[in-house]
């Protein structure tokens, strides 16, 4: 389905950013006219100004879909567009037009029948997606984009050609950070810096929804997440990588599903790191030498505070390997998005059970962690040329799992 967003040039912006909206739900754009309008050349030169216009109304001849966001003044800012949608409409019956906003110009007016009112966008999106953004998603079947979840010192754009930052908004508001895009040994990858970019979000307060829903909007298939832990157990050094396949959750203050309004979802739960993705990093760190610990249950804590000795020590009674605040709710929201996801620890400290040892510190921690931040480069270089689709059951889990 093919889409033509057209609005007053002064949006050109928030235009871009409906584009990269549209085509993550899978629609196709039918023209940009926000790159040649960049050179505003309407008055300088009218020889361009034509061929602009002929370009768009040709776009807009190909548009199923034309989408009209009135401004500010209530006036379209689109005319040459909106006139052309208007007359193909009328004579074929293509494309079918909406308008965002309380619309009561006049051309609207004597075009009533023709015209679809909406208040927002979004419902548009949800409306030409049968309901749900999610299904239209799916479109993209036999692709791999990996979305990498930056913990500190791993959101750098450095590690792709070809890069850009876009700016993503979500119905849960904004994700921690802009998005790198680029391409990894020819593999599309999409970078988010969990705590912003400058590590100015605590974990409580980060917008995991958004995070998740940005990321799958951008067509990633997978999620490899990086996460500072601190081990619970002797034989974990700090150093080491672990790659966990349990969880326990002791957060207390996050949204865990993108399910809260009108429908129920009972997800399962019971692996919930992708069993495929997660051997493609074992593999990797193999190949590497990377000092690794093949499996281990992460327990997340709510923070921003460390444990008490006998928290820590509670926590090692239960089995846990690994201390963190950040992978619960992310790897629930991932299965809820039908996204494989998998983990990096990397270990930087033992937890505070450690007697013979001082208390984890800050400093401590960001040391080892710049440290471990190069090794884990290393090893994404290495895994995600190799990552393919595979046929695993996160995508069609969420399938059998919501109620209303
Ligand atoms: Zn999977």
């Amino acid at each position: 389905m093919k889409i033509y967003i057209a609005s007053a040039f002064t949006e050109k912006e928030r235009v871009a950013q409906l584009f990269e909206r549209a085509k993550g739900l899978g629609f196709e754009i039918a023209g940009d006219w926000t790159i040649h309008r960049l050179v505003k050349p309407y008055e300088e030169n009218k020889e361009i100004s034509k061929q602009y216009a002929e370009e768009d109304i040709s776009s807009v001849r190909n548009s199923d879909v034309f989408i009209l966001l009135s401004n500010q003044e209530g006036s379209t800012g689109a005319h040459v567009e909106f006139g052309a949608a208007l007359a193909l409409a009328k004579e074929k019956g293509k494309p079918k037009i909406y308008v965002v906003g309380d619309h009561t110009s006049r051309s609207l007016f004597y075009y009533h029948h023709l015209v679809n009112i909406r208040k927002d966008i979004e419902d548009i999106f949800q409306e030409l997606g049968n309901d749900n953004s999610f299904k239209s998603l799916e479109k993209k079947e036999n692709m791999v984009k990996i979305g990498i979840i930056g913990g500190s010192g791993l959101d750098d754009p450095k590690l792709l050609e070809n890069y850009e930052c876009i700016d993503i908004i979500t119905p849960y508001g904004h994700p921690s950070s802009s998005i790198t895009q680029g391409k990894l040994n020819s593999v599309d990858v999409a970078i988010l810096a969990r705590h912003g970019k400058k590590h100015q979000i605590m974990p409580s307060n980060i917008n995991y929804r958004a995070n998740i829903w940005a990321l799958k909007e951008l067509g990633c298939t997978h999620i490899i997440a990086t996460t500072a832990v601190g081990s619970l157990q002797e034989d974990i050094a700090p150093g080491h990588l672990v790659f966990p396949d349990q969880f326990i959750d002791r957060t207390t203050k996050r949204a865990q599903s993108f399910y809260d309004t009108n429908k129920v979802c009972h997800i399962p739960m019971a692996e919930p790191f992708c069993a495929k993705l997660r051997v493609n990093i074992i593999e990797g760190a193999e190949q590497q030498k990377l000092t690794h610990h093949k499996k281990g249950t992460v327990l997340t804590i709510e923070g921003p505070r460390f444990s008490t000795k006998a928290e820590s020590h509670m926590f090692r009674s239960w089995n846990a390997h690994i201390i963190n605040m950040s992978t619960v709710p992310e790897v629930v929201l991932a299965r809820e998005a039908g996204l494989c996801y998998a983990s990096i620890a990397m270990s930087t400290d033992y937890d505070c059970f450690m007697e013979t040892r001082e208390p984890v510190t800050l400093e401590e921690v960001l040391r080892v962690m710049h440290e471990n931040a190069e090794k884990v480069k290393s090893l994404l270089k290495e895994i995600i040329p190799k990552i393919h689709h595979t046929e695993c059951s996160c995508k069609e889990m969420i399938k059998a799992s919501v109620i209303g």
